[in-house]
């Protein structure tokens, strides 16, 4: 989508903008470039910056852990 084009409906009149997340007083929110299609009006968004960097600086960002062989296990 970046590239100008909907992976969705093929349109080529997307629209960005830059913006801030809001997740509360004292937490630093990821800065995203979001992405709409004007046909479909499918969003996509994407973190400017390093994600690594967030994970170990902050404690409120984690690695998602892949669940492999079920709930029960450990
Ligand atoms: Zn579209």
């Amino acid at each position: 989508m970046r590239d100008g084009k909907c992976p969705k409906c093929g349109g080529s009149k997307i629209a960005t903008t830059r913006f801030v997340v809001y997740l509360g007083a004292g937490l630093s929110g990821p800065t995203m470039d979001l992405f709409v299609c004007a046909d479909c009006k499918l969003c996509e968004q994407y973190m400017v910056g390093s994600v690594e960097e967030r994970v170990s600086v902050l404690d409120s960002w984690k690695w998602v852990q892949r669940e492999e062989g079920g709930p029960f296990r450990r």
